[in-house]
């Protein structure tokens, strides 16, 4: 926790429900900490704390370079231990609800709409999807067009996406309409899904399909990876044929040091948690304002990443280090003390 600059970190047991995992907050000083509930198979309750510690933090830089009021946040709950799926989540949402608000919770992987009936039988503080607001997924692939636009302007002058090739893995909520976006410029799309009917609504769209194991090799001038996280480790690192890495799945990168990998193959790497700040914009922004139109903190997003390339750039950092080091700039100025840490502090937490 000192490491990483956690506020409060909350074990969360309950044996009848089978109920174990872990409540991360890591910054409560910037308003709510907001993170949503991971509901996933650990091999033991250390990694899942380790992936409470880091999903916490990075949704902190998230909140911070999104220019939203609050803090991050990340509960994670050991599936493979649950005896009564529903009993443990009305229990959970009994500890959120203990918090008294400091914390917002919402879906994250593994999290299903079961477990949503479940937990707001016993909290308020559950994000729901405004109904006076868009899916989710329409905001969130909004900001990755803004970012590949700026990436692409750093690199070759002109963020124009006429004629540019994407690849994008995982056409789900984010991927989907990111595709829809792309092909309505004038891009070229490739997709890769291992789900058969996200599969043939791309294809009827227009998405060139290919194999999920072939698309880290597709030529092209962005690959977005839109399914899951840790997709980009040594081995899939060097078999991709593209010149920039944007896309909205959280983590990425199987390690921090993967960033240097992706540099030394010459690859721009934009980080995830820049890029994917769209639906936190516009959740938090409606929920605080009331305000519907999002438009022009979306189109932020490309401003942010046009910055961190040039100081990235500039610092000869990877933009991962210097959006990281952007981020604690601002929470320093605010008084936090977030502590600057060492690369291998960076992969040990
Ligand atoms: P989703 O579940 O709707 O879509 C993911 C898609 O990826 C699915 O169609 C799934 O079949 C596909 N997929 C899974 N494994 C695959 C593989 N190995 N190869 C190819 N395709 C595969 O999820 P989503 O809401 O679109 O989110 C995608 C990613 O973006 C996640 O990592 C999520 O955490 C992150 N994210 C989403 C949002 C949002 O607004 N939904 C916001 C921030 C971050």
């Amino acid at each position: 926790m000192d490491r990483g600059g956690h506020d409060r970190v909350i074990a969360v047991n309950d044996r009848a429900s089978g109920l174990s995992g872990w409540i991360a907050l890591h910054d409560t000083k910037r308003g709510p900490s907001y993170g949503g509930i991971r509901v996933w198979r650990y091999p033991n309750e250390a990694t899942a704390m380790l992936d409470a510690l880091r999903l916490s933090r990075a949704m902190t830089w998230k909140c911070v370079l999104a220019g939203v009021r609050g803090g991050g946040a990340k509960t994670v709950v050991l599936s493979d231990r649950i005896i009564d799926r529903p009993a443990a989540m009305r229990r959970l949402g009994e500890i959120v609800e203990q918090l008294g608000g400091i914390y917002r919770c919402g879906p994250d992987a593994g999290f299903v709409e079961a477990d949503e009936i479940a937990i707001t039988k016993t909290t308020k503080y559950f994000a729901h999807e405004a109904k006076s607001m868009r899916p989710s997924g329409q905001a969130t692939s909004d900001g990755v067009v803004w970012g590949i636009r700026a990436a692409l302007e750093s690199l070759e002058g002109s963020d124009n996406l006429e004629g540019r090739t994407i690849a994008i893995q995982g056409l789900g909520a984010v991927g989907m309409p990111l595709a829809e976006k792309l092909l309505a410029a004038g891009c070229k799309v490739y997709g890769a899904d291992i789900n058969p009917e996200a599969v043939s609504h791309a294809e009827s769209m227009g998405v060139k399909m290919v194999n999920p194991p072939d698309i880290y090799e597709v030529e092209s001038d962005v690959f977005s990876p839109c399914a899951l996280g840790g997709v980009l480790h040594d081995l899939t690192i060097q078999r991709l044929k593209t010149k920039i890495v944007a896309g909205a799945a959280n983590n990425t990168l199987a390690r921090p040091g993967h960033a240097a990998l992706l540099a030394s193959r010459s690859i721009l790497y934009i980080p995830d948690f820049v890029l994917n700040a769209g639906a936190l914009i516009e959740g938090v922004g409606n929920e605080q304002s009331g305000q519907t139109d999002f438009s022009a903190e979306l189109r932020n997003i490309g401003t942010t990443v046009g910055d961190i390339l040039v100081r990235a750039k500039a610092d000869g950092k990877t933009p991962r280090d210097t959006a990281i080091m952007m981020a604690r700039e601002v929470l320093s100025a605010e008084g936090s003390s977030s502590p600057q840490m060492e690369e291998e502090d960076e992969d040990s937490i």
